[in-house]
């Protein structure tokens, strides 16, 4: 069991979906949560009361929005006010579905802004801090696109291309931070494939059209398509991923890309 009292964890996008299955995870290994993202008072409430309840000695939310870098450095002022993030989980994200010649400029523009630039702006705040304790964990939700392209997605592929990229080089920096003893500071990408949130549900729906409206045949040809396991993944099983990362044992996996994604990378 991986014991992370004492810690403090910032997870970006954490009111829903992968984020707040993170969240949820390393808070029950005793971790403070300072929980994040884009979401109304009640979506705000649910969050931060799942993730006490799964265990989190302490649970705070910090509002911020990432397309602006002036909104990141309130929120990474707040949190260090807060104690500062020993573990920093850079997940919150956006997709948008068009064929290149068709994107809208300002989906290009939002799409990097929140799934690539803000990443640069939440590590270049928390890292000081990280190399200072000797001990710091940053990961970050990438995708199997950060890995691999499918069409209509330029802005979202070139944005995960971009943060595994980006991921690789803060970890040779940091990669002789610290000692095995006080953690070592690493930084990883996880790299799902289709795993079961609102994410998702735009491009489910457009399949399902296709199958005159029928739901399941729209997630069956979604899968068909790219994942092999033909089954999708579940918020808690990257949650499992995330906090191993965060143990001990974890200390000199570094500069990684870690698919969940049934195999689509593998083909
Ligand atoms: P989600 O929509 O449930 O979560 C996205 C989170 O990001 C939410 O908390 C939202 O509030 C936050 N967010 C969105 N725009 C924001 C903004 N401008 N400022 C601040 N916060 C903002 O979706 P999810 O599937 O849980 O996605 C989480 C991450 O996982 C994303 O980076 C996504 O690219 C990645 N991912 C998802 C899948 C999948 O199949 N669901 C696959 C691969 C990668």
């Amino acid at each position: 069991m991986t014991d992370l009292s004492g810690r403090t964890a910032l997870v970006t996008g954490s009111t829903s979906g992968i984020g707040l299955a993170i969240a949820e995870a390393l808070g029950a290994a005793g971790a403070r949560l300072a929980l994040h993202g884009l979401a109304g008072d009640m979506e705000v409430h649910d969050a931060v009361e799942r993730v006490r309840k799964a265990g989190s000695p302490q649970v705070e939310f910090f509002p911020g929005d990432m397309r602006h870098p002036d909104r990141i450095a309130e929120l990474m002022a707040a949190v260090a006010a807060w104690g500062g993030a020993d573990i920093l989980v850079n997940n919150a994200g956006i997709q948008h579905t068009a064929p290149t010649s068709e994107m809208p400029d300002e989906k290009w523009d939002a799409v990097i802004a929140i799934n690539l630039s803000a990443c640069f702006h939440t590590m270049k705040a928390a890292l000081p801090r990280m190399a200072e304790t000797g001990f710091g964990r940053i990961v970050n939700i990438a995708s199997v696109h950060g890995l691999v392209a499918s069409k209509d997605k330029a802005p979202y592929v070139a944005a995960k291309h971009g943060l595994i990229g980006l991921t690789r080089v803060v970890a040779l920096e940091h990669a002789a931070t610290g000692s095995a003893e006080t953690g070592g500071v690493t930084a990883n990408c996880i790299c799902p494939g289709w795993t079961e949130t609102v994410l998702i549900e735009p491009q489910i729906e457009a399949r399902a059209k296709a199958h005159g409206g029928d739901r399941e045949k729209g997630v069956a040809d979604l899968l068909s398509e790219k994942q092999p396991s033909l089954r999708m993944s579940r918020p808690p099983d990257i949650g499992a991923l995330a906090l191993w990362l965060c143990s001990p044992a974890a200390h000199n996996v570094t500069g990684t890309a870690i698919p969940i994604d049934g195999g689509w990378t593998a083909q």
